[in-house]
């Protein structure tokens, strides 16, 4: 059976291009009727952070990419890792190496000098015990080093980018697996710990993005020399930006935490990460949930180029979405946005109510976030005058309408929708105006500006938490 992994460090929080990649492993790992497995990479502990991790798992359960094994933390495997480096040293198939970083430092310069790219010479592969008896006793710390033959070639099967073909000479000499520690066993690297887990959790396919592609080349090494079968890999297509650089902090988002907290909804944004750099057979479909994806995904219909990031479709994916959600759910999901922008549930503000508010402006929602600007004559005492606003409410005729309805309220302790159109029709005959004026005029005096959500509706939510009256008569 097919068995995939996402294995994020959490020296960040969940990044989108991630995101994405858990998002095809757990695509693929459906349409196989397989497991998706999380594994936090956590063994540099310097930069890795609980919170990170935090972050990582509610950003994967949030976006709907549950998993069915773990999370596993590398940090918790030490010893295993351990246990893997000693066979490979009894192996001969690593050695010690006692380099230190001023020799390693001259050796670049003189390679730099000549031209060549940077590598190790391979140096103490050969030390005679008494070369190595000679080093510990000056005190040197060692790392070590997995033997990477120059000559020999390294070919796998892309599923995304085809055949690939490497040469030992391209790896830069022979590989650090494990650092200097003070126990001497060696602080393990990502290249080896994650071939020890991918043999451990018996995956099947490694899918990652392309920035791994040399990191492969120097793995598929590791598992032969763990005698391990190795697995299938796919290199997933990078994120760009419009202007086809890879996508970064520089274009003002990188964690799926940013774009929840700018009013992206999950489903939206899940829908158009499974388009960056897949397409379904029917590629006019651009809709569908991840378990519709699942039943079409496969790597035959993943780019070799970049994707481009494209906020427009995503905001209209997003907007699709929005529109669509119930009005219960997405009261729900609105609520923290005015909470975080100080809105205050009192005088009237209940969930009756916010359902109704909810309802005037959902369609007119392209993120979330919209509702914040959106309702904020709904939940503030005073309303600030556009231009065109308080220019109406100069307008001949203004004043009398928004007397005459004043007046008409005062035995309308209570308005329905019926009221209020009774009300604007009764002034319109009284004052012999055109029913435009009254329009305009009360919506000036309600909201302060000329265009808005529905008029009636929004009058009827500012009656049911007594802001009406007061706004008109202000506005007299
Ligand atoms: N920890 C690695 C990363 O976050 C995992 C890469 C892999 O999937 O092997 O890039």
């Amino acid at each position: 059976t097919v068995r995939v992994r996402i294995a994020p460090s959490p020296t960040g929080n969940l990044h989108i291009g991630t995101a994405r990649t858990a998002v095809f492993n757990w695509l693929f790992a459906r349409h196989h009727g397989g497991k998706f497995i999380l594994r936090i990479e956590d063994t540099d502990l310097e930069r890795s952070r609980p919170e990170y991790t935090e972050n990582i798992l509610e950003g994967l359960r949030w976006l709907g990419l549950n998993w069915d094994e773990g999370p596993f933390f590398q940090s918790q495997r030490l010893d295993i890792y351990k246990e893997a480096v000693q066979k490979l040293l009894d192996q001969g198939l690593a050695y010690r190496c006692y380099t230190t970083s001023e020799e390693l430092e001259t050796l670049r310069e003189a390679q730099k000098a000549r031209n060549e790219a940077p590598r190790y010479d391979n140096r103490h592969r050969n030390l005679t015990p008494e070369q190595r008896a000679a080093y510990e006793a000056e005190g040197r710390s060692s790392v070590i080093r997995f033997k990477i033959e120059d000559g020999r070639e390294i070919v796998w099967n892309d599923l995304v980018r085809g055949k690939m073909s490497w040469r030992g000479s391209d790896l830069g000499g022979d590989m650090v697996i494990a650092r200097a520690s003070e126990e001497g066993s060696g602080q393990p690297l990502y290249n080896f710990v994650v071939v020890v887990d991918d043999i451990d959790m018996q995956i099947t396919h490694v899918i990652r993005g392309e920035d791994h592609i040399a990191n492969t080349a120097k793995q598929i090494l590791l598992y032969e020399a763990m005698g391990a079968k190795i697995p299938e890999f796919s290199h997933t297509p990078l994120i760009l930006n419009m202007e086809g650089r890879k996508l970064s902090k520089r274009d003002g988002v990188t964690s799926i935490s940013d774009f929840q907290q700018m009013g992206f909804i999950a489903e939206g944004l899940v829908n158009y990460m499974t388009l960056l750099g897949w397409s379904p057979p029917d590629s006019t479909q651009e809709i569908f949930t991840l378990e519709e994806a699942a039943k079409e995904f496969g790597f035959e219909r993943v780019n070799k180029a970049g994707a481009k990031f494209d906020w427009d479709k995503l905001d209209w994916l997003n907007s699709q979405y929005i529109h669509k959600t119930p009005v219960d759910k997405l009261t729900d999901l609105l609520i923290p946005y005015w909470q975080a922008a100080g809105y205050k549930f009192d005088g009237g503000r209940e969930r009756p109510w916010l359902e109704q508010l909810v309802t005037l402006i959902s369609q007119s929602l392209t993120r979330l976030v919209d509702a914040v600007p959106q309702s904020q004559l709904f939940f503030t005492d005073t309303v600030e005058f556009s231009e065109e606003g308080s220019t109406q409410l100069k307008q001949e005729g203004s004043t009398a309408v928004l007397e005459a309805i004043v007046t008409a309220l005062e035995n309308q302790p209570q308005l329905s929708e019926a009221a209020a159109q009774d009300i604007i029709k009764q002034v319109v005959k009284e004052q012999k105006v055109k029913k435009g004026l009254v329009m305009r005029s009360l919506r000036a005096a309600l909201t302060g500006d000329v265009h808005g959500p529905d008029l009636i509706q929004s009058w009827l939510l500012l009656n049911q938490i007594g802001l009406d009256k007061s706004r008109l008569s202000k506005a007299i």
